[in-house]
């Protein structure tokens, strides 16, 4: 079990999340790679399930693994695989914020953005 973070950070990058976890298992990556988005991710062998991240994100872009939205399932996949793909030196703990307190237009626009209907 292990919380996910969804498409819906991508381009958002709010870092409240980054500020809760116990264990700071959210990372950003450090260098490109066109395989993943510019997102955070959590590595699930470190999240110990905690939840304290979910009620912080502006965004609504976190979600646990068995509640991940059928739109967003593939992301589960993703925020492993990105561990995978790269050396621990290349992801950071302090991640710089790409777009922090979004106004609620802002957040149902990126809803729609990525097709997803929070109701
Ligand atoms: S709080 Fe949400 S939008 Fe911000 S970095 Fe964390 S998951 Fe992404
Ligand atoms: S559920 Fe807890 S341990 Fe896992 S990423 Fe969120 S804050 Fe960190």
């Amino acid at each position: 079990m292990a919380w996910v973070i969804t498409r819906l950070c991508a381009d958002c990058q709010d870092t409240a999340c980054v500020k809760v976890c116990p264990v700071d298992c959210i990372y950003g990556l450090n260098v490109d790679d066109v395989n993943f988005r510019k997102q955070l991710f959590i590595d699930p062998e470190e999240c110990i399930n905690c939840a304290a991240c979910e009620p912080e994100c502006p965004w609504g872009a976190i979600f646990e693994d068995v509640a991940v939205p059928d739109l967003f399932k593939e992301d589960i996949g993703i925020n492993a695989r990105v561990f995978a793909a790269h050396p621990r030196d290349e992801f950071t703990t302090t991640p710089v914020p790409i777009k922090s307190h979004p106004s609620p237009e802002e957040i149902k626009a990126n809803y729609e953005k990525w097709g997803f209907k929070n109701s």
